[in-house]
């Protein structure tokens, strides 16, 4: 290892306390600004996957049986942990991701720690339902977990994405086995140690590594009860398929390729911060990005000078560096990937205004930089307007009539996000009532606080994250049908 560690003590964590198998085949965290290693982990052997299933199984129903109160104490507890631990957090989380840490420090734990705090809360509340039915008869119902509930996490919002699974899960009395994106290993393994410390049960929560076929293996489990995805399209019909075999639960957050429809009337301003925020932030690798940005006639003119203004003065560099805007793209990979898409975007005969380039960054020669770009004179149907990119590319496109631009924002498999920018609000809620969204916005975008529900409409996903909406998605119902009178019996 040279320069920046992140090296966690081993590399999962089952039972609580952290666990190695040097069996498994190692792989490297990367600093995506130097490609220099900065923690190498164990990939989970089928022995540890099962050691940590059944750790979880075997903690689950005492846990289950433990008031509402009590377990929400500790997510609140975890949540006052992540706090105080916020900035080593923030520092590993933009080794592991490549993130400038001026984001790191003000969103990922903190909205792991937001999670846990909602979550807590409202599992001191959960209260059932009393039916009653006639004078001798009446029922109830009883709000259960579903078991052990198998997490997968995408690489872009690493220890986010954990928690959110982590929380709700735990909040209604299922136990967690969790395994993060193989590309940032690492902050899955402090929330794992942040739980513990903040007096969780050892076996709720338990982190095991590994790529796609440790993530099959979890799916595939029969003692798994529920499975839930944060990841792309193609992965999601994957799981959902496997899940299919024995009937699993299943939580869905995936792709998307969100419109963001700006009208003549909106505040200039906030528009073209409303656009740079629903393209750029974590350069660009966010699933909710509006990316197909749709400007009415009026206003093009302008908005398109004060987004080309604003967009060529971020600033990327060293994610480490306070000043730094934009850090690079996670991996080769990925860069090469935006790259591609920019190619095909000129080939396919549309106009980059600006950006797109490979930018060389002074102490990280080795980071994929890529400048902010923004494309326009687009036709719906190119390629880089219809695919999820998840790079920093916005497609800048026309439109004049209301009517119009909502059967083509709609005009997509996908249906994650959506947002609107008009100082109309008659105009803005019946443009979004329209709109085939999940998540949607009017004058913002990308702003996904816990307590607002989040998730996708048609192929961007199944289930909901945040909020009481999740409620539904991590526990089950028991109707409880009470006699006091005599059994009614023809026989
Ligand atoms: P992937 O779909 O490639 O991977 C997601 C996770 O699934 C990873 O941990 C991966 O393992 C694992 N996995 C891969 N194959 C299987 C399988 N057959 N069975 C079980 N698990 C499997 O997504 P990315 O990590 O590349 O993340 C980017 C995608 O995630 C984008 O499409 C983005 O839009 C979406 N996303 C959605 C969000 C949402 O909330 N809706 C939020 C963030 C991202 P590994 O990669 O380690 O091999």
């Amino acid at each position: 290892m040279t320069g920046e560690n992140a090296q966690p003590k081993a590399s999962h964590y089952i039972g609580g306390q952290y666990v190695e198998d040097t069996d498994g085949k190692v792989f490297e965290s990367l600093y995506p600004a130097t490609g220099q290693p900065v923690a190498r982990v164990h990939s989970a052997t089928d022995a540890i996957v099962e050691k940590a299933l059944a750790s979880a199984r075997d903690a689950q129903s005492a846990w289950a049986e433990t008031p509402g109160f009590e377990r929400g104490r500790i997510l609140l507890k975890a949540a006052e942990i992540l706090r105080k631990r916020n900035d080593e957090i923030a520092r590993v989380e933009t080794l592991d991701t490549g993130k400038a840490i001026q984001e790191t420090l003000y969103v990922d734990a903190v909205s792991a720690a937001d999670n846990m705090e909602y979550f807590g809360h409202l599992a001191a509340t959960l209260t059932s339902e009393h039916i009653p039915l006639n004078p001798t008869s009446f029922a109830y119902t009883l709000r259960e977990p579903l078991g052990v509930v198998a997490g997968i996490g995408a690489w872009n919002y690493p220890i986010q994405v954990a928690s959110w699974k982590a929380a709700p899960s735990l909040a209604l009395g299922n136990a967690l086995v969790f395994k993060p994106s193989e590309m940032t290993p690492l902050t899955a393994l402090i929330l794992a140690e942040v739980m513990t410390e903040a007096g969780l049960p050892d076996g709720l929560f338990n982190v095991v590594q590994g790529m796609g076929d440790v993530g099959a293996q979890l799916v595939s489990s029969p003692i798994v009860d529920k499975v839930t995805l944060t990841g792309s399209v193609p992965t999601g019909a994957k799981v959902m398929a496997s899940a299919a075999e024995s009937l699993k639960h299943v939580t869905l957050e995936l792709g998307g390729k969100s419109p963001l429809i700006i009208f003549d009337d909106a505040d200039l301003e906030n528009a073209v911060s409303g656009a740079l925020m629903a393209n750029f932030y974590s350069s660009g690798q966010v699933c909710s990005n509006g990316t197909r940005v749709f400007v009415q006639d009026g206003i093009r003119e302008a908005f398109t000078q004060r987004l080309i203004e604003r967009t060529t003065a971020i600033k990327l560099g060293d994610p480490l560096d306070p000043d730094t805007q934009m850090g690079p793209m996670i991996s080769k990979r990925q860069a090469e990937i935006v790259a591609g898409y920019i190619a095909k975007g000129l080939t396919e005969g549309a106009t980059l205004l600006t950006g797109g380039e490979r930018q060389t960054v002074s102490g990280c020669e080795a980071g994929e930089f890529i400048t902010p770009a923004i494309f326009s004179a687009l036709r719906d149907d190119a390629t880089i307007v219809r695919e999820e990119i998840f790079g920093p590319v916005m497609c800048l496109l026309e439109f004049s009539a209301e009517e119009d631009v909502i059967a083509r924002a709609n005009d997509t498999e996908f249906g994650l996000a959506a947002g609107v920018f008009t100082r109309d609000l008659a105009r803005a809620h019946r443009v979004i009532t329209k709109l085939q969204a999940g998540t949607t916005w009017i004058n913002n975008f990308n702003v996904t606080p816990v307590g607002v529900p989040f998730g996708g409409h048609k192929r961007s996903g199944i289930g909901r994250e945040n909020a009481e909406a999740a409620v539904a998605y991590y526990s089950q119902i028991k109707s409880v049908y009470v006699e006091m009178g005599d059994v009614d019996a023809p026989y």
